[in-house]
């Protein structure tokens, strides 16, 4: 006589060795985007001119990061 599963559809477990590339790539990709939302204008702006700032300005209020 076997036991019962406890859960019909168990997740399987992912080794950290798998996920590490992922969770650095989304990381990047995380800090990239806090950049240009939050950070990009000013002195600390990588591009010239305002282009950038405007096109992300709405989601800078949207999240409330500090702009004029
Ligand atoms: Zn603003």
């Amino acid at each position: 006589m076997t036991t019962p599963a406890l859960c019909a559809a168990c997740p399987a477990a992912i080794p950290f060795a798998d996920i590490l590339p992922w969770a650095i790539f989304g990381g990047l990709l995380f800090a990239i985007g806090l950049y240009f939302v939050g950070v990009e204008q000013g002195a600390a702006a990588l591009f010239d001119g305002a282009k950038v700032h405007g096109f992300l300005h709405d989601g800078r209020h949207l999240l409330g990061f500090p702009c004029h």
